[in-house]
């Protein structure tokens, strides 16, 4: 072989190698969907790829080629940050990386946020900067999970702040609320009978109106107390429920209540929550009974998937399908005190147990039959 045929081989080679790197390259770029731009500083002229563009909204004949074409859909606050780390760059003869987190208009108007990297590769003879090659990363998605983390976040700390608060404020309002309580009954046991006109009747409101209230506060500081000692261990709900019923002993036999119950399961859970679930659940059960009828309340569990789905029906009023969302919420109450009594805790204590164990809880209902409570635990 002569030598211009050797050299011919050679550059065929070459050429070959040089259109497989392109093909490998452009195969890199379409499926990261990185885009990718070659600035020509002195004549400041840049070539933009169409996956630059695309990454903004725009096909490649809509958005022209050139540094002003990004300098114009650039968030304007981060356009100095580009020319400062330039300029660093640069200073630093590549030292100093030009990497940058920038954010875009979107051709949609929405925001786009993208990882740049970039790095000058030619320079003239007196260190001049003559071509930058450079990427874009699309990090929209990364930062929107990094916002909604913040504001998770910060919620839970508002949250723990709320509880904070509910919690000072119901602990410092007992002591007043129990010195109105005893002077009002002092005067009632000393005057009571020797009062002008109305003054008993008012007294005797004043001290339903303060035990109420002091029920509620009450209420408010067991509620924020809920999960303080954060203590999981083996619980047997069985057990759990037959330590209830015997608590309850007086009130099922006064009020003549039948129970059907199925074996329950052992589940991981704090055992004083869930206690205090069951003694709610059954209490309301038997307070929100039908006139002239006895409580019939069935309880029991099946295993599904990942959890444990647990179930207290009753024979009751039942709840109308609009009430069935907000009796969760705490001092809601659909009913009046003379009609029945309570404070409207009692299944914004429940709700709070079940979410603190990770499940959720519901309840069926039809008015005039009876309701069905439904909460999850998961295994
Ligand atoms: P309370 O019983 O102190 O009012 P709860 O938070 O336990 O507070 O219940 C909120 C409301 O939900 C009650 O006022 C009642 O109207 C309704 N409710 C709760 N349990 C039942 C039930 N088993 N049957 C019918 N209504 C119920």
């Amino acid at each position: 072989m002569s030598e211009i045929e050797h050299l011919q081989k050679e550059l065929e080679e070459t050429k070959k190698a040089l259109q497989d790197r392109e093909m490998i390259f452009n195969h890199i770029v379409e499926s990261t969907f990185a885009g990718f731009f070659d600035w020509n500083i002195p004549e400041n002229t840049e070539y933009l790829s169409p996956t630059f563009k695309k990454m903004f909204g725009y096909e490649d004949h809509e958005m022209e080629s050139s540094p002003e074409a990004w300098q114009r859909i650039i968030y304007q606050e981060d356009l100095p940050k580009v020319f400062e780390l330039f300029g660093a760059h640069v200073e630093s003869k590549g030292k100093i990386p030009f990497d940058s987190e920038l954010r875009y208009h979107h051709k949609d108007g929405s925001l786009v946020w993208v990882f740049c990297r970039g790095k000058v590769v030619e320079w003239d003879e007196q260190g001049n900067p003559l071509r930058m090659l450079g990427s874009h990363i699309d990090i929209t998605n990364i930062k929107k999970s990094e916002e909604t983390k913040l504001y998770v976040e910060k919620l839970e700390q508002k949250n723990k702040e709320l509880q904070q608060f509910a919690y000072v404020a119901s602990h410092d309002l007992q002591e007043p609320l129990r010195t109105i309580i005893s002077f009002t009954e002092l005067m009632l046991e000393q005057y009571s009978g020797n009062m002008e006109g109305n003054a008993d009747t008012y007294l005797r409101f004043i001290s339903d109106a303060s035990n109420r209230m002091s029920s509620l506060v009450k209420g408010l500081l067991d509620y924020t107390r809920i999960g303080k000692n954060f203590e999981v261990s083996e619980v047997d709900t069985e057990l759990v429920l037959q330590n209830v019923l015997s608590d309850l002993n007086t009130l099922i036999t006064e009020k003549h209540v039948t129970f059907e119950i199925d074996s329950l399961p052992k589940i991981q859970g704090l055992d004083t929550e869930i206690r205090s679930l069951f003694m709610n659940m059954i209490t309301n059960a038997i307070k929100y009974k039908k006139k002239g009828e006895h409580p019939l309340i069935k309880i029991g569990a099946t295993e599904e998937m990942n959890h444990w789905k647990f179930r207290v029906e009753d024979n009751g009023i039942g709840i109308e399908k609009a009430h069935l969302k907000r009796i969760f919420l705490i001092f809601q109450r659909l009913h009046n005190k003379d009609e029945y009594a309570g404070t409207g805790i009692g299944l914004a204590h429940c709700q709070k147990i079940v979410e603190l164990h990770g499940g959720k809880i519901w309840v069926e209902s039809t008015p005039g039959l009876g309701s069905t409570f439904y909460f999850t635990i998961p295994k």
